[in-house]
């Protein structure tokens, strides 16, 4: 199975991807957690999108097709994986379809998380304040002003992805203000 799930920053992905991760037993394949472990590691790719990252902008398309393509390379993503945070442009999604079309590969399904954008904020909030709580270390980009940064670049660059996929038929819309039962449930149909 090979899944995109897409919706704004705060729509829930990260919690679907990991209860479909086990579900079906395949990678959840993030370009953001890759990102921070390459900024985390200090190399090539992460000096050069640390900044941009933590402003809330988009890294450069070249970038993350390079990790995409290569991670998707991987013994374990052979049977199927979900990807969580990319296609974030239409040129991102052009990209992927030709690294697939390449390994014969095809996608079986784009889920989208549609979500009330005045609820995204207060659940970022809590995020961060669930992450201090536990002791953790909030991202860098989890604050007011990245976050309305990132906000923008969904509407103007991620949105058309969306469409993008429906005129292919390749995408379900999903409501992401449920509760995360009726969520999971609804991406389950989906992928009936
Ligand atoms: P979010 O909570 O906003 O969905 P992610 O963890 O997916 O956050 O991504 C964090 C940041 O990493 C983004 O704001 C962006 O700077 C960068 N990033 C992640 N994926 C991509 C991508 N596909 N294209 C460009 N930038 C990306």
């Amino acid at each position: 199975m090979k899944l995109i799930l897409l919706g704004p920053p705060g729509a829930g992905k990260g919690t679907q991807a990991k209860r479909l991760v086990e579900l079906l037993n395949i990678p959840q394949l993030s370009t953001g957690d890759m990102l921070r472990a390459a900024v985390a590691a200090g190399s090539d790719v992460g000096r050069k999108a640390k900044a941009v990252m933590d402003a809330g902008g988009l890294v450069s398309d070249e970038i993350v097709v390079g990790i995409i393509g290569e991670r998707i390379r991987s013994d374990d993503a052979r049977s199927g994986f979900i990807l969580d945070g990319f296609p974030r442009t239409v040129a991102q999604a052009e990209a992927l379809d030709h690294l697939l079309e390449q390994r014969g590969l095809k996608l079986d399904r784009v889920i989208e998380l549609k979500v009330d954008e005045a609820a995204l904020l207060a659940r970022i909030e809590r995020r961060a304040a669930e992450t201090v709580a536990a002791g953790g270390t909030v991202r860098a980009d989890d604050n007011p002003e990245a976050f309305k940064v990132r906000l923008e670049a969904y509407r103007a660059q991620t949105a058309p992805v969306s469409a993008y996929y429906a005129r292919s038929g390749r995408l379900s819309a999903v409501d992401g203000m449920a509760p995360v039962a009726t969520v999971a449930a609804a991406i389950d149909a989906a992928l009936a």
